[in-house]
């Protein structure tokens, strides 16, 4: 095989989706947590139970293929994917094999275009739970309040070509699941399976399961390559243990002809009404793209800003809420330098974050009224990212409203002025930083709650 990358990287990723049921029953995908107890006799496969699509899993998923610019198919049709193994008590997962619901698309990622092979409807099988870890349990739990949850597989062509463009990637599909608004980051995960080869071993193939979100992605295919560098490379499957940081081999990798798909019986072919999908694909909201440009048209806010925020979804919703309150402007700067720098600091990822939007907005009101300084917010800030504060009332507790009684700030200035005859001189020798000086001791003296700005033309006035 030719590839024009030393690396060569393809995703399986397996989306969650948020639906309230199960693919094939009735029973709720989300509520009690005791093992086994939504459960029924269709999702535990009992002989005689009969499959009905969820029709909002076909809703959800057909709205994602669309949004990664797949070809929809005509029809649904569903197969069994036989195996043995006691995740799956029907010894076979209902999955789409010959004809999946989306093929040839493709996400944007900078300048490289990501080809999606295949988008495609599945259910979850059961949760194993080895007691104490696996390799050291002595028996297995299976709890299958999972078992028939639907998911949505999207399959990459092996177009990636390091782990961060792998973690990317990741990123940017959980953000399109956020903008459909089918998937939510609180109930619901993202896992891949990740094949991964190198030009210095000829491109022989590794498969890497089960990797969990898309920090995870990273750091098990960055494991993976060195690993590959400095040893022997064969086809198989191997495991990624996040705790251990390593991988290891599970199994010679088994090819898809061995499952033995079958067309599933029970599941008769849906045909895809293309009104229906018209109206479907009426209702895709405006994704990231187009809503940066949007935003740079219209809230005439900087094209980098923009792009930032619109590539994740929590901060989109933040700033859309608070261009009805504040300066788009001011917005934009707070949330793409402020909080996204409070958020590095704090190691908190935007799309994980717990912030209180509608205090984050009322902090920028109040900065907008100027009732606090810059240097206020952002010490409020660094709170609010960390723990559920009242602003104003934080505010007003901790005495921390800005000066704006103008005698009392001219008074400071004056004092300033006179404690440092040597400064006024060499400002007025046209030395910029000693007025910076001054301004700094008004500062100290309002103990950080004058306005800079404000100060800084006050003493130039007063010095002339
Ligand atoms: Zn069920």
């Amino acid at each position: 095989m030719k590839f024009k990358n030393d690396v060569v990287i393809g995703l399986e990723i397996h989306v969650e989706l948020n639906t309230k049921t199960k693919l094939f029953c009735s029973c709720p995908t989300q509520g009690s947590e005791e093992p086994n107890t939504r459960v029924c006799p269709i999702c535990l496969g009992h002989p005689g139970s009969k499959p009905k699509v969820n029709k909002k899993a076909i809703e959800y998923s057909a709205k994602l293929a669309t949004a990664l610019n797949c070809k929809i198919a005509k029809e649904l049709i569903f197969s069994r994917k036989s195996y043995f193994y006691p995740d799956m008590s029907k010894n076979f997962q209902i999955t789409q094999y010959e004809q999946p619901l989306g093929e040839d698309g493709f996400i944007e990622l900078g300048k490289n275009k990501i080809r999606i092979k295949r988008v495609h409807m599945e259910e979850d099988p059961a949760a194993l739970i080895h007691p104490g870890g696996i390799g050291i349990a002595k028996y297995v739990l299976v709890d299958y309040n999972r078992s028939g949850n639907p998911l949505c597989e999207v399959v990459t062509e092996p177009d990636l070509s390091s782990p961060e463009e792998a973690r990317d990637f990741m990123k940017s599909l959980i953000t399109i699941l956020r903008y459909l608004g089918i998937f939510d980051p609180e109930k619901n995960i993202v896992k891949a399976d990740a094949n991964v080869s190198i030009k210095e071993k000829g491109y022989v193939r590794a498969e890497i399961k089960n990797i969990t979100g898309f920090r995870e992605i990273e750091r098990a295919l960055a494991y993976e390559i060195e690993r590959q560098k400095h040893s022997d490379v064969k086809q198989e499957t191997r495991s990624w243990d996040a705790e251990k940081g390593i991988t290891s081999s599970l199994r010679t990798k088994e090819t898809e002809e061995d499952y033995g798909y079958i067309f599933d019986p029970d599941l008769v072919p849906i045909e895809i009404d293309t009104s229906w999908l018209k109206k479907l694909k009426s209702e895709i909201p405006e994704m990231p793209e187009k809503k940066s440009k949007r935003y740079v048209k219209e809230y005439k806010i900087a094209a980098d800003d923009a792009f930032v925020i619109t590539n994740e979804f929590s901060l989109t919703e933040i700033f859309e809420k608070a261009v009805k309150k504040v300066d788009p402007v001011l917005a934009a700067r707070w949330i793409r330098r402020e909080l996204i720098r409070i958020l590095n600091y704090n190691k908190i990822d935007p799309g994980e974050m717990k912030l209180n939007k509608e205090q984050f907005i009322s902090l920028l009101v109040l900065l907008k009224q100027k009732k606090i300084t810059d240097n206020t917010a952002q010490k409020v800030l660094e709170k609010l990212v960390v723990e559920d504060i009242d602003v104003q009332k934080y505010i007003a507790e901790n005495k921390l409203e800005a000066v704006s009684d103008s005698g009392v700030i001219d008074t400071y200035c004056k004092e300033a002025i006179a404690e440092n005859p040597k400064a006024v001189e060499d400002y007025k020798a046209g030395n910029e930083n000693s007025l910076n000086f001054i301004v700094g001791q008004v500062m100290r003296k309002s103990k950080g709650k004058a306005d800079a700005r404000d100060v800084k033309e006050r003493i130039r006035k007063i010095i002339k």
